[in-house]
């Protein structure tokens, strides 16, 4: 082998899982077709379960230490989430995806881990025990598992043929980043009566400290094909039909056509491979989900892989990265489509459509709506089904538990697992993992739970089903 793990793309996935695999201790390899990083802003937003992971893993301090990254508030189709206000630690937040990869970049490049660039994946074999890749050029990788993090048009999903079922795009709408004149709120969605639209949200600020905005927009006769080069004109005068001379264009930064195709691989695991992030799953981006869902199958998928590496994975504990991930995904494509449509992308005005967005506008105004529609845009609301989750918190990503001198997840930066045991009963239980699972909270007021690497909740409640827990997610004790 030379290397364990051979991760395929460094976008927001591959760089997550390049360095929940370090966390790890597993000697990886990440590559990438690209000379240099991709300096497109892309991906706008970071939910609050994002942050709080990075938060876990010690890296959020120094990311909202890299620019002006202002917070606000999730919306769903363009509607705002007020309510939802100070629900989570960390907010919903204004970071560019081209800050986030720069950050794990060079986080990675500290830690003596280099993305080898000019590397573009052509060719995949899998035997019983690894997995071969070629390179344009002929270069060859030999890893025991491999990762495809290389993005929606994923060559190693297309070399494994495999099944991704979905909808092909059926419109295009343009998304941009822009500075702007004029008085407009930070966050809008408009549509005029002729049906043309425009959805603003902030993205930070140049490096003058002058705001920027992602700009979204489309209507009657602006679905044009996605290979159409973006002009100018054509967003001055989407602009114009919806802003009226409210609005000026002063700086175009970037834009490109997007479309609405919603696809999800039917099986996430090819034996020894596996599919995360776009490579898994496509959409239109709405409301910060494709970076976040993709960031989030690395949390997931880095910690099990590292136990299969390590010789003690359970035989279950790799399948349950698609169990896990691939409903939280099939969920994401579910409400966008939901919001693609409230959103009348193609501008039809259709009264069938309008009524149900009224009717949709005034049910956002109650507490619970808002509630359950921000469970699923922060991603706080995941929860992965484990067997005890019949107790409120399993499955659930774990409270940040005062535990004295230290929270509890700042000690998820081991990269092991938890156990809090206010009550010191499981000294002798979890010495059966000691190089697996860290133990603290005793004498504090905590509940006791354990916590799985990836922070979500994996036992809590009867303690004679702590050993049982400890054995399905660590393995066998040493
Ligand atoms: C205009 C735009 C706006 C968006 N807005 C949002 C948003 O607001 N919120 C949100 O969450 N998401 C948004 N997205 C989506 C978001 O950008 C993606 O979900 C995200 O980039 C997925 O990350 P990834 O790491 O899985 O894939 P990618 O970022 O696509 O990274 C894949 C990497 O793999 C490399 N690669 C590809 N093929 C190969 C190969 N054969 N060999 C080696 N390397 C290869 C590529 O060079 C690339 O670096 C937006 C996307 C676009 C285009």
């Amino acid at each position: 082998m030379d290397t364990e793990v051979l991760v395929v793309g460094a976008g927001p996935t591959g760089l997550t899982l390049a360095n929940e695999l370090r966390v790890a201790g597993v000697p990886a390899v990440l590559v990438d077709r690209l000379a240099q990083r991709s300096t497109l802003s892309k991906a706008g937003g970071v939910q609050s379960r994002t942050q709080e992971a990075f938060d876990q893993r010690g890296l959020l301090e120094p990311l909202l230490a890299t620019g002006n990254h202002p917070d606000g508030i999730a919306h769903f189709a363009g509607i705002t989430l007020p309510l939802t206000r100070g629900r989570h630690r960390h907010p919903w937040r204004s970071i560019p995806q081209v800050v986030i990869e720069g950050f794990l970049e060079e986080h990675l490049a500290a830690q003596g881990i280099r993305v080898r660039r000019d590397h573009e994946l052509t060719g995949l074999a899998q035997d019983e025990d690894g997995v071969t890749a070629t390179f344009a050029g002929g270069g060859v990788i030999r890893s025991r598992y491999l990762v495809a993090a290389d993005g929606g048009r994923s060559t190693v999903r297309s070399l494994l043929r495999a099944e991704f079922p979905g909808r092909p795009g059926t419109v295009t709408t343009v998304a941009a980043d822009v500075r702007l004149s004029g008085d407009v709120p930070a966050m809008t969605h408009v549509q005029g009566d002729d049906g043309h639209w425009a959805a603003l949200f902030p993205l930070g600020t140049d490096p003058q400290g002058r705001p920027l905005r992602r700009l979204s927009m489309g209507g009657p006769g602006r679905s044009l094909p996605r290979e159409t080069p973006v002009t100018e004109d054509e967003i001055r005068d989407g602009l114009r039909a919806v802003f009226g001379s409210r609005v000026e264009l002063l700086e175009l930064r970037y834009a490109r056509r997007i479309t609405n195709a919603a696809r999800q691989a039917a099986q996430y695991r090819h034996g020894r491979v596996f599919l995360a992030g776009d490579a898994a799953h496509v959409h239109l981006p709405i409301g910060a989900q494709g970076m976040n869902t993709g960031i989030q199958d690395a949390l997931n998928l880095g910690w099990k892989l590292g136990a299969a590496v390590h010789g003690w994975a359970p035989e279950h504990l790799l399948g349950t990265y698609h169990a896990e991930r691939h409903p939280v995904a099939a969920a994401v494509l579910r409400n966008v489509q939901a919001q693609s449509l409230l959103m009348d992308q193609q501008g039809t005005r259709d009264p069938d459509l309008l009524a149900a967005k009224d009717l949709f506008a005034a049910l956002t105004h109650l507490r619970d709506v808002q509630y359950h529609l921000d469970d699923t845009l922060s991603g706080m609301g995941i929860r992965y089904p484990m067997p005890g989750d019949d107790q409120p918190l399993v499955g659930l990503p774990a409270p940040d538990l005062d535990l004295g001198p230290v929270r509890s997840h700042a000690l998820l930066r081991s990269g092991r697992g938890l156990l809090i045991d206010p009550a010191d009963r499981f000294a002798k239980v979890a010495g059966l993992w000691p190089d697996r699972v860290d133990r603290a909270g005793q004498g504090t007021g905590a509940e006791p739970m354990l916590v799985r690497p990836d922070g979500y909740v994996c036992w809590a409640g009867d303690p004679d089903t702590l050993e049982p827990a400890l054995g399905h997610w660590f393995g066998e004790p040493r």
